[in-house]
């Protein structure tokens, strides 16, 4: 025996040579891409979606600018008469060519997907309850049959919103576009494609429910369009065109406020199809999806060249389970790091505003590119820029606001944590980075839908003495032949009190805070085209090297050259003074948004918490105790699930918890935080986990319940609670097993004593493993395990 197993112990060490030999001769492994610099495209949406042609491939084969169209206002009398879009329905029902929803099936989907449709048209709830309400169907007759020579239309792929069409007469479309989701309106951006047309026939496409009073369409914007024929023909990308344009007062008044009797306005234009079987592509501007922006961060990432300057981290997945991103651009080099200015970019706040994507892929694109200017900015700033604040609604095809119905860039006073987690946790970086670092410039790129070139909104006490605010904006518009200055302003304007612009101005107290508009259309009646949106990010980071420049020269030894900041503030004082009126301002606060107890509503079966029930099923029973008062129990309850919900956080909870153990342990991955001593378990069993909280805790926390009824200790558990009210939890995992140990630290005669719970697999699939197999795992960890 002795022999033989000396024997094999031999021939395995031969193989064992043999086979580190022939390793040795294989060329080694590629090195693996780090896992920070892969984006995975998965783009979530709550309807499916369609894929779209590839984009813009280059951005320089363009069209020539056409010359000037005559804007004909058409003369329509506008009856006093009160029609609604509804009436406008019922009168159309034979006509409807095209519905959105309409394959979609709805009751397929959780009551929490079909939320965010609840006010798709919320308006008409009240009329027409069966018009489409938490997943019922809008339209019940069917649509009139299409022959393959009709025209059809589609808007079911990323930022596409129209919402149906109407044939109104030969060549005569009439489009409805959707309003904001979970909004009564909002409706500005469009997005749609038109398959069926003959080569050399117009159409007149009739747009009714536009928001804006004004637009640039009546002074020489023409929609965008992008034909895929001529793209394979020609290799045309997206481009201006479109003839007749107008846009003018509709006829239909806008539901909402309906006792104002206000009205939608209507945009007109024609367009000559130039080939057969062509599938052509409209909308307000050249669409940015966020399908695009991850293409683009990929590309960023695999560049060996770029990557070494940027990384990438998840800065929160948003309510729509997309996410959203935040990178970080500097010299990977350690030298002056400690001296190195914090810049801020941020866009797409606005959905339907996709030029704010162009001028930061500008910006991103010149950074990490081999310039030398980029490099002197990287060696002396650190680069914070979030490239899409609100994915959920370019997805979704929004104007304006985020899936929860609201303004994102109103929400920066006190944004909610669970309803607007990216101006939230980008708030919170922000000033995690002021704290870290000086802040040199924060820029929050938009696109501006009434006024022409670029410019900027700036914060200052005073609109008449020019000062160090305006300094920044002056060289930026020398620098960028596409930037106007005699259009900035310089305010602080009350209605615009919760923007990131003034929220970030009035906490980190710096100067240079800046909303930058790009206009819809360009400048001087000549079209913006995606290269110059581009160019605008690139000017950006010319103007903010000369800034640099100038206020490292203590490091630079170049203490003789002139003052730029100087300079602009002499300049800036031989100007004339403006009255810096912002006319046509293009950031009213919307009637369209839903009010707060409308929203709570919406939202209470997502966001409303454990705790939070339980807190006010505790406040219920007190009252119960009390007096029986139905109605101000109602009210109370009501009141508790709103302040729940707006509320910036529960942070009332966290001020009853018991102060945690001063005891750390070693590594804890999570810690969970103590239940409450009143948490009723017996009622924890019926409540669903909720989807919107912080996951990570809420996940660990719901199967560390699950695990307390599972083990059937439910008396116990809750007298173990309630002795002992300091405990800390710990998670620790691998690929297949989640381990929770307890740790108690306040019972004298426990102390010290270790519980833990081994789960299998990860997620809300958790399967507990049997009791044996918990001895076992018991046994081997050494703990002692609850009795
Ligand atoms: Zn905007």
């Amino acid at each position: 025996m002795n022999s033989n197993n000396n024997y094999n112990n031999d021939s395995s060490s031969e193989d064992d040579l043999q086979v580190y030999e022939t390793l040795t001769k294989i060329a080694p492994a590629n090195e693996l891409l780090p896992r920070k610099l892969t984006i995975d495209i998965d783009v979530k949406s709550l309807y499916p979606l369609k894929p779209l042609p590839q984009f813009c491939k280059t951005y320089t084969t363009f069209f020539e600018e056409s010359s000037q169209r005559e804007c004909l206002i058409p003369d329509i009398q506008v009856s006093d008469e009160n029609r609604t879009l509804l009436d406008y329905y019922e009168e159309n029902k034979q006509n409807l060519v095209y519905k959105r929803f309409d394959q979609l099936d709805l009751g397929k989907r959780t009551s929490n997907d079909r939320t965010y449709f609840a006010s798709l048209l919320a308006n008409f709830k009240r009329t027409q309850p069966r018009v489409f309400f938490r997943g019922e169907a809008l339209f019940d007759q069917k649509l009139t049959p299409c022959s393959s020579e009709q025209i059809q239309f589609d808007s079911n792929f990323e930022s596409g919103n129209l919402f149906c069409a109407f044939k109104k007469a030969e060549n005569i479309y009439d489009l409805v576009i959707q309003n904001d989701i979970n909004t009564r309106g909002n409706t500005q951006w469009f997005f749609f494609s038109v398959t069926g047309a003959q080569a050399g026939q117009t159409i007149q496409f009739n747009i009714l429910n536009h928001l804006k009073t004004g637009s640039l369409f009546n002074e020489g914007l023409q929609p965008a369009v992008y034909s895929v024929k001529e793209n394979q023909l020609v290799g045309t990308e997206w481009c201006r065109d479109g003839f007749n344009i107008s846009y003018f007062k509709s006829i239909f008044m806008k539901e909402y406020p309906l006792s104002l009797k206000k009205k939608y306005y209507q945009l007109r234009f024609h367009y000559t199809f130039k080939h057969e079987g062509d599938k052509v592509y409209f909308a307000h501007s050249y669409p940015y999806t966020y399908t695009n922006l991850l293409e683009f961060l990929n590309t960023q990432l695999e560049d060996q060249e770029r990557n070494q300057y940027l990384s990438r981290k998840v800065l929160c997945t948003t309510l729509g389970g997309n996410t959203c991103e935040v990178l970080t651009i500097t010299s990977n080099s350690l030298q002056k790091r400690a001296f190195r200015k914090g810049v801020v970019f941020l866009a797409r706040q606005h959905p339907g505003e996709p030029q704010g994507s162009y001028v930061m892929q500008g910006i991103i694109e010149f950074l990490t590119s081999n310039n030398p200017q980029a490099e002197y900015l990287r060696q002396n700033c650190i680069f914070k820029i979030f490239p899409m604040m609100n994915s959920d609604g370019v997805v979704n095809g929004n104007y304006r606001c985020g899936l929860e119905g609201s303004d994102l860039n109103r929400r920066w006073k006190k944004p909610n944590k669970y309803l607007h987690p990216s101006v939230y946790y980008a708030k919170k970086y922000v000033k995690g980075f002021s704290k870290e670092r000086q802040i040199l410039l924060v820029v929050d790129l938009h696109g501006h839908s009434r006024k022409q070139s670029s410019f900027v909104y700036g914060c200052a006490y005073s609109s008449q003495v020019k000062t160090i605010e305006r300094v920044f904006a002056l060289l930026m518009s020398k620098v960028n032949p596409f930037m106007d200055y005699s259009s900035c302003t310089f305010r602080v304007e009350s209605a615009k009190d919760k923007t990131a612009r003034i929220q970030l101005w009035r906490e980190l107290k710096i100067n240079w805070v800046y909303t930058y508009e790009c206009s819809f259309y360009g400048q001087q009646k000549k079209h913006y085209q995606i290269k110059d949106y581009l160019n605008c990010g690139v000017s950006i980071c010319n103007a903010l090297s000369q800034i640099v420049k100038d206020t490292t020269k203590e490091f630079t030894n170049q203490a003789n050259q002139p003052d730029i900041q100087q300079q602009m503030l002499e300049e800036l004082g031989k100007m004339p003074q403006t009255d810096d009126q912002d006319i046509g301002s293009d950031s009213s606060q919307s009637e369209a948004e839903l009010s707060d107890d409308e929203l709570v509503q919406l939202f209470q079966p997502k966001t409303y918490s454990i705790k939070q029930k339980n807190l006010s099923k505790q406040q219920e029973t007190n009252n119960k105790k009390k007096i029986q008062q139905p109605n101000g129990n109602q009210k109370s309850t009501i009141a508790s699930q709103k302040a729940s919900i707006l509320q910036e956080s529960p942070t009332k909870n966290q001020e009853q918890r018991p102060p945690m153990s001063s005891q750390k342990p070693k590594n804890p991955l999570y810690r969970i935080q103590a239940p409450q001593r009143n948490r009723q378990l017996d009622q924890v069993k019926q409540v669903e986990p909720p989807l919107m909280v912080d996951k990570s805790v809420q996940t660990d926390d719901w199967i560390y319940r699950q695990w307390l009824i599972q083990m059937g200790k439910l008396k116990k558990q809750q007298e173990f609670q309630s002795i002992t009210p300091t405990r800390n939890i710990y998670k620790s995992s691998s690929q297949s097993v989640t381990r929770f140990i307890v740790k108690n630290s306040t019972l004298k005669n426990d102390r010290g004593r270790v519980d833990s719970i081994s789960l299998m697999a990860s997620g809300l699939q958790n399967k507990l493993i049997s009791s044996s197999q918990q001895r076992q795992m018991m046994r081997y960890s050494g703990s002692n395990f609850m009795s």
